[in-house]
C-alpha cells in the first residue's frame, strides 16, 4: 500500500524486538553484535545493512532519517548531532580547496561564520547575495562555483526565497543547491520539489518542537548523501541514540503541530499588524509581505515565526522583553511555548549597527515564535508588553 509522508512519518518502524513493542525502544548501545566471523566480515565490507557501530548507524537513528526522508522527497539522509554539524559536514564533504560557495547573505549566524571565517582557511571562498535582489546570484557564479546555499524563509527577517528561481539557476549551471529548511520544516515546504539537491535542518527546533534535544539532518540525492554520510562516519558528529528517539517521536506530530503553530501565528500576526506601537510587521501569509506571492506558491502556511518593528528602536526592544509575562525569554525558536527575541540587544548584539541593518536586523526587530498555547492568551501578553513601550 502506498502511503502518505505524513502516515510514514507515523509509522516508519524499526523491526520489532522479541518482545513485540508497539512504539520503538530506545536502542542505546554504542556497538552491535554478530553471530559469526562471516557475518561481521559481511557488515565491514558493506555487504549487509548489519549496524556495526554507532557512530556509523543506530536503529533508531536511521528510524529518524528514513521518516525525514519520507517527509522531505528526498532518496537518502544521514543525522548528525546538531543543525551545525549538519550544515558544516555538508559543506566539508562536498566542496574542497579552490572551490567556491554563494550563500544567501541572510543565513543563520553560525552558518554565517562557517561561510566567512573558516571555510576560507582551507581554500573554499563564498560570495554572500541578497535574499530580495535575485540579480546578485547570477552575477556571482564564477567558473568553480560548486554550491548554492539558503534559508528561507531568512532568520529573523522573513524574506521569502524563490525556490522554484534558484532550483533553476542552480540546474542550469550544475550546481549543487542545499536549503536550510528549518524555518518552515518539510510539512510546509519542500524544496526537492523546486529543484533542490539536499535539504538540511536544526531538528532541535521544530523538530523536536519541545525544547529538549539536539540535533540534525541532512537528505537529498543518493550520490550526495553517501560522500556526506562517509564524512561523518570517519569524522564522528553522530546523533546521539537517545536524541535520535525523541525525534523519532517528534515526527509522529510533526503535522498537527505545524498546523496549529501556523494557525496561531496567523491570527496574532493579523491582530497585531496595525498595531501603533509597530511600524511594520512581516508574516509569509500576510497580504503585506513583500513576497507574499511566492510564499503561496512554496509554502503550505504561512509557518511559526513572525516578527516585527518597534517604532521606540532597541530601547522599546529592551522594554517589551522585560515586560512580557508569559512568553519565553529565551535563544532558541520552534517550541511549544511562544518564544520572543530582540536580536540587536542580543544574537547581533556584538555587531555594529551598519553591520546589522546589513543582514536586516533593525534596531527595534521582535521575532517571535509562536507556541501552541492558547492564541488569545499569546497576543494578550504580547499587546500587555506593546503598552509599555
Ligand atoms: C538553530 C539553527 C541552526 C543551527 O542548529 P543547531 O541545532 O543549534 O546547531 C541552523 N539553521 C537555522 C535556520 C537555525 O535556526
Amino acid at each position: 500500500m502506498e502511503l502518505h509522508p505524513i502516515t510514514r512519518a507515523i509509522r516508519i518502524q524499526t523491526p520489532h524486538t522479541a518482545e513485540m513493542e508497539h512504539s520503538t525502544p530506545l536502542f542505546l548501545t554504542s556497538s552491535f553484535c554478530f553471530d559469526s566471523a562471516d557475518e561481521m566480515q559481511a557488515a565491514f565490507a558493506d555487504q549487509s545493512d548489519d549496524n556495526i557501530y554507532s557512530r556509523f548507524s543506530n536503529p533508531g537513528v536511521n528510524e529518524f532519517v528514513d521518516k525525514m526522508v519520507a517527509l522531505e522527497g528526498a532518496e537518502a539522509g544521514v543525522a548528525t548531532s546538531t543543525g551545525m554539524s549538519a550544515v558544516f559536514s555538508a559543506m566539508m564533504a562536498l566542496l574542497k580547496n579552490g572551490d567556491h560557495l554563494i550563500s544567501c547573505e541572510a543565513v543563520f549566524g553560525s552558518t554565517h561564520n562557517i561561510v566567512k571565517k573558516y571555510l576560507p582557511d582551507y581554500g573554499i571562498k563564498c560570495t554572500c547575495v541578497s535574499a530580495t535582489r535575485m540579480e546578485e546570484w547570477e552575477a556571482a557564479i564564477q567558473p568553480n562555483t560548486k554550491m548554492i546555499y539558503l534559508e528561507t524563509p531568512t532568520n529573523p527577517g522573513l524574506e521569502i526565497i524563490d525556490l522554484e528561481w534558484v532550483g533553476k539557476l542552480a540546474r542550469k549551471h550544475g550546481l549543487i543547491l542545499l536549503v536550510d529548511n528549518c524555518f518552515a520544516t518539510p510539512l510546509n515546504q519542500r524544496p526537492i520539489d523546486f529543484g533542490a539537491h539536499l535539504v538540511l535542518h536544526s531538528a532541535t527546533k521544530w523538530i523536536d518542537g519541545q525544547g529538549r534535544v539536539l540535533g540534525g539532518v541532512i537528505v537529498g540525492e543518493s550520490a550526495l548523501i553517501k560522500t556526506i554520510y562517509l564524512f561523518c562516519r570517519n569524522t564522528g558528529p553522530a546523533l546521539s541514540p537517545f536524541n535520535a528517539w525523541v525525534l523519532s517521536k517528534s515526527l509522529e506530530t510533526l503535522d498537527v503541530r505545524m498546523e496549529r503553530h501556523a494557525k496561531n501565528a496567523l491570527k496574532i500576526a493579523q491582530a497585531l499588524e496595525h498595531h501603533p506601537k509597530i511600524s511594520w510587521l512581516k508574516y509569509p501569509y500576510l497580504p503585506s509581505h513583500p513576497q507574499y506571492e511566492i510564499a503561496l506558491k512554496q509554502m503550505k502556511n504561512g509557518g511559526g515565526i513572525l516578527c516585527f518593528e518597534l517604532k521606540g528602536g532597541i530601547e522599546s526592544g529592551r522594554k517589551f522583553l522585560n515586560s512580557l509575562q508569559l512568553l519565553s525569554m529565551t535563544a532558541n525558536l520552534g517550541d511549544s511555548r511562544s518564544i520572543a527575541s530582540h536580536p540587536a540587544s542580543t544574537t547581533h548584539g556584538k555587531l555594529s549597527e551598519e553591520e546589522r541593518l546589513k543582514v536586516n536586523i533593525t534596531p527595534g526587530l521582535i521575532r517571535i515564535s509562536v507556541g501552541l498555547e492558547y492564541d488569545q492568551d499569546i497576543l494578550n501578553d504580547i499587546q500587555q508588553a506593546l503598552k509599555k513601550c
